[in-house]
């Protein structure tokens, strides 16, 4: 019986590494589609620069498929009604993609769709393309399935397609004709090209000073990777990632170059132990992780605290920096992430999931497995992390202590003095007027007063820390989603390392 195939585009808008291409090439016939969908349109996630980034993205992919002799359709709606439309024209027998481990909707779509491909008597094979492992009974031995996933063979890359004829390929959508507002962020080029591009400068030279540059959102911006987005869109395989980094670490005689690769290295197995964590857990995403904590901040969402977060504008200068960066870029570094969910979970109290959700749209990287781990973690609802309580003040002198992050993002304290521009409410009244910002008039004075926010904080943490079923639910969490890095059988790790007893972090 002849095959046509269709390859459904999701999160891996690429040529290279990418088993549903190479499986289409063998088919009779193939086309290709990628799918606008309402759903996630709507979704409190989902912002329009996603979308442009997106755009972008497959407007090179479709020339690239196109000289192969593969269409690529992009169309806008609800996935099955665009397949019953697209079945019309094209009547597809095998439908190609690869697994994703998104957020809840797109959980819901895919069981839809399967339910949709059950009827319709089409075959939908889904292929694996990180390292998350769907339906899997244990974590131990997890690490395993990640190296031999990530040490297989690249997949060859079609030279042509048997393509479906006839197939109308009308211009891509824009953002005006969908509705959506302009994002007005400075975003990171995209596509296959660009990805592959940063990957390589990466590699060559950027990363080479990797673990001193990472905390520093200045030097983060260019010696961090900054492959996030493309690994979120599947621009770049998390494979090909893997092995350049892999050639790299065994190109180098530079022990310093070595170590800062293997820094990385790890970083991109952290990214698929996150997003097991969603795979196997998906209410991570909506409901404290350890159930203990619930009720600890739900009902207390202090609205105007939360917009005061948002707008950057809580009086703590590296925490509004960060957060002004983050909103004109699309991109943060990991530690100033952190210390933005720190503030907003210890200082102000807020529940994790509205904040969640605001940085999830300001994010370009945006990655439900990661992101929904990451709040959670960051606001101590996890049960099993340590609570890191990040000072606004210390990561200032820390990793900006020349003051030009804080100046570049918060220019009304421009002139304040560099010993007090990350608690410029210490100025003296004569300093404030001196500097042209008087607070409470030029810049907001504090939201909290920190010192009897953490406290107030810890002691409501750690009563619950002490309870014995907090323990012994962090017990089983550890088991089911804990890294086994160590190589110990995780209750018995848990017990030696102790991590639920070890000491808040002041950082
Ligand atoms: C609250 C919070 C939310 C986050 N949400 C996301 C998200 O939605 N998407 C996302 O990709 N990252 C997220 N991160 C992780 C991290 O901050 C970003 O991956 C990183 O800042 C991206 O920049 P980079 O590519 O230059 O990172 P690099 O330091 O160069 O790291 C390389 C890659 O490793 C992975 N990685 C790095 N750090 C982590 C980490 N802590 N956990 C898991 N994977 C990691 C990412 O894929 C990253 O691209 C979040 C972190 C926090 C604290």
């Amino acid at each position: 019986m002849p095959r046509h195939a269709l390859v459904w585009f999701k999160r891996d808008l690429r040529l290279r590494d990418h088993a549903p291409l190479a499986a289409a090439a063998q088919a009779d016939t193939a086309a290709a589609v990628y799918v606008i969908e309402p759903d996630w349109l709507a979704s409190p996630e989902g912002s329009s620069a996603h979308l442009a980034f997106a755009l972008e993205g497959l407007a090179q992919l479709r020339r690239a498929l196109a000289a192969r002799g593969l269409p690529l359709l992009v169309e806008v709606g609800e996935v099955r009604a665009v397949f019953e439309r697209l079945r019309a024209r094209y009547p597809f027998t095998d439908l190609l993609s690869h697994e994703e481990t998104g957020s809840g909707w797109s959980y819901r779509r895919d069981r839809a769709v399967a339910a949709w491909c059950r009827q319709h008597s089409v075959v939908w094979q889904e292929f694996a393309q990180t390292g998350v492992v769907r339906r899997l009974r244990t974590r131990d031995g997890w690490a395993r399935h990640w190296q031999v996933r990530m040490d297989a063979p690249l997949v060859p890359t079609p030279d042509g397609f048997r393509g479906a004829e006839g197939l109308a390929l009308p211009d891509l959508p824009d953002l005006v004709r969908l509705g959506l507002d302009p994002h007005g962020k400075q975003l990171q080029a995209a596509g296959e090209a660009p990805a592959q591009a940063t990957l390589a400068s990466f590699l060559a030279y950027r990363g080479h000073g990797y673990l001193t540059s990472i905390s520093s959102p200045l030097r983060a911006e260019r010696g961090g990777s900054r492959l996030s987005p493309y690994l979120a869109f599947g621009m770049l395989s998390m494979r090909q990632v893997h092995q350049a980094t892999v050639a790299a670490i065994a190109g180098s005689d530079d022990v310093a170059v070595r170590r800062a690769l293997r820094g990385f290295a790890g970083r991109l197995r952290w990214h698929c132990h996150f997003m097991q964590k969603l795979e196997s857990q998906p209410s991570l995403e909506f409901r404290n992780l350890a159930r203990a904590t619930d009720g600890l901040r739900e009902g207390e969402f202090d609205r105007e605290r939360f917009g005061a977060w948002c707008a950057g504008a809580t009086g703590y200068p590296m925490v509004d920096a960060c957060m002004r960066s983050l909103r004109a870029t699309g991109w943060l570094n990991f530690r100033m992430r952190a210390m933005l969910v720190s503030f907003a979970a210890y200082h102000l109290w807020l529940h994790w999931r509205e904040p969640g959700l605001f940085l999830a749209r300001q994010f370009l990287d945006y990655e439900a497995g990661i992101h929904w781990s990451q709040m959670q973690m960051q606001s101590g609802t996890t049960g099993i992390n340590t609570l890191r309580m990040y000072s606004p003040a210390k990561q200032a002198r820390d990793h900006d202590p020349g003051g030009h992050f804080i100046r570049r993002w918060v220019p009304e304290l421009g002139r304040v003095p560099l010993p007090l521009l990350a608690e410029p409410w210490r100025m003296e009244p004569s300093q404030q007027r001196a500097a042209g910002c008087v607070i409470g008039r030029d810049y907001p004075a504090p939201l909290v007063e920190e010192r009897a926010a953490l406290a107030q904080a810890r002691d409501r943490l750690y009563a619950l820390r002490r309870d014995p079923r907090t323990r012994a639910e962090a017990d089983a969490i550890q088991t089911r989603h804990g890294s086994r890095r160590s190589g110990l059988p995780s209750a018995r790790r848990r017990r030696r390392t102790g991590a639920t007893s070890q000491p808040d972090l002041f950082e």
